[in-house]
């Protein structure tokens, strides 16, 4: 009985300490904030263990895809646009931010980005300016793949391909995180459950927690912010919040939950976003009457309202050839069989079921 219960108890032993794992650096989640830590942390010698909850990698940067706002690059001043400075950056953000931001953090992103914009195109980027402002900018900022394509999937394809090429960044896809191992008041590791449902624990000199926001969780919306009830998301589907829960148990604190942002430009029902990069090189919004009711570049939180303070809730957004031309997003809409077209503006406004008075007026 005595040896029995000896065999065993080695047993247990052994089991753990097979899955005993140890790294440098957990990163939590693998869109463009995780991926970064991750590439730097391991450029810089560390074995990084990069934890997936999703099947694939990118969470909500896949998606994104107007640009990369970044204050005094090259590209800009290539296009002769010699007057925007981080301050500026910060500014717009937080006039956008209706002034509730933090103006440290605000600088800093308009500090650094710069740096970030360079960095990329160091590892590849083949990184444009963007002409035309978006929505709350004063300067023209954005940044992105030069052919005008969506700058999301480009920036994940260029850091897959980097974390591939540089030894000591593993990535687990369909690994969840379920908690921050905490000891002795400092973080220390996590738990995880694979994609057996087979738990396991890494120790950790340093977690990053790069676990995206909750705008795919509408229940979590609703109770922050009860007149988004209903509201269609283009957010991925792991776009949960889980993160925010597994900081808060960590012992972290949250600020400015209830700043959620609705977008203007979202095709209803479907989810799908039309980049604000069209307004900004010059598309515009007309209601059902074929009238334009809102400068399409004040920031979106407010052309999101007057949007939804027209009669039907809802608005065109006109773009024309030219645009189209030159712009592989804009062909995208249309491949997806999101637009409605017309050869001359009687046609258009019979197409899109609008006075065409009006609409001429407006054009
Ligand atoms: C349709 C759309 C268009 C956009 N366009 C632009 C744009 O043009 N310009 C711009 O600057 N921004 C844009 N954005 C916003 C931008 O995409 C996001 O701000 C940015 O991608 C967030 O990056 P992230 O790495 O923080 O989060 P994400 O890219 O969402 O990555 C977070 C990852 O963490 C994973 N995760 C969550 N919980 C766990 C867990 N417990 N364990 C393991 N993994 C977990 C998620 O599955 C996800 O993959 C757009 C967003 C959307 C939805």
């Amino acid at each position: 009985m005595k040896r029995l219960l000896i065999a065993s108890l080695c047993t247990i032993a052994l089991s753990s300490f097979a899955f005993a794992e140890e790294t440098d650096l957990v990163v939590v989640g693998s869109g463009g904030a995780g991926m970064s830590a991750a590439l730097t942390a391991a450029q810089a010698g560390k074995k990084v263990i990069m934890l997936e909850k999703m099947p694939i990698i990118g969470g909500n940067t896949n998606r994104a895809e107007g640009g990369m706002n970044a204050a005094r690059t090259l590209q800009q001043l290539e296009h002769g646009i010699t007057h925007d400075s981080a301050m500026t950056m910060s500014l717009d953000a937080q006039k956008g931010g209706h002034y509730l931001n933090n103006p440290e953090l605000t600088l800093a992103l308009g500090e650094n980005a710069k740096e970030a914009e360079a960095w990329m195109l160091s590892l590849g980027a083949d990184f444009c300016h963007r002409m035309g402002r978006g929505g709350g900018q004063s300067v023209a900022r954005g940044h992105g793949p030069c052919d005008g394509s969506a700058v999301g999937a480009h920036i994940m394809k260029l850091f897959y391909k980097t974390a591939k090429s540089i030894p000591g960044i593993e990535i687990r896809p369909s690994n969840k995180v379920t908690e921050v191992i905490v000891k002795d008041g400092k973080v220390a590791g996590v738990k995880v459950i694979d994609k057996d449902k087979k738990e396991y624990t890494i120790d950790s000199k340093a977690v990053v927690l790069a676990t995206g926001g909750f705008g795919a969780n509408a229940k979590m919306i609703e109770s922050l912010r009860p007149e988004y009830k209903g509201f269609a998301t283009t957010n991925h589907p792991g776009a949960l919040g889980e993160g925010i829960d597994l900081g808060l148990r960590a012992g972290a604190t949250l600020v400015d939950m209830r700043e959620i942002q609705a977008h203007p430009t979202v095709v209803p029902v479907k989810g799908i976003l039309i980049s604000e990069s069209m307004r900004g090189r010059g598309a515009y919004l007309v209601n059902q009457d074929g009238k334009r009711f809102i400068n399409e570049l004040l920031p979106r939180d407010i052309v999101a309202a007057g949007v939804l303070a027209q009669p039907t809730g809802k608005a065109w957004i006109l773009i024309d050839n030219a645009l189209v031309q030159k712009n592989k997003l804009a062909q995208g809409y249309i491949q997806q069989g999101l637009a409605v077209k017309g050869n001359n503006v009687e046609e258009l406004a019979k197409g899109i079921g609008v006075p065409a008075a009006n609409l001429k007026a407006t054009m």
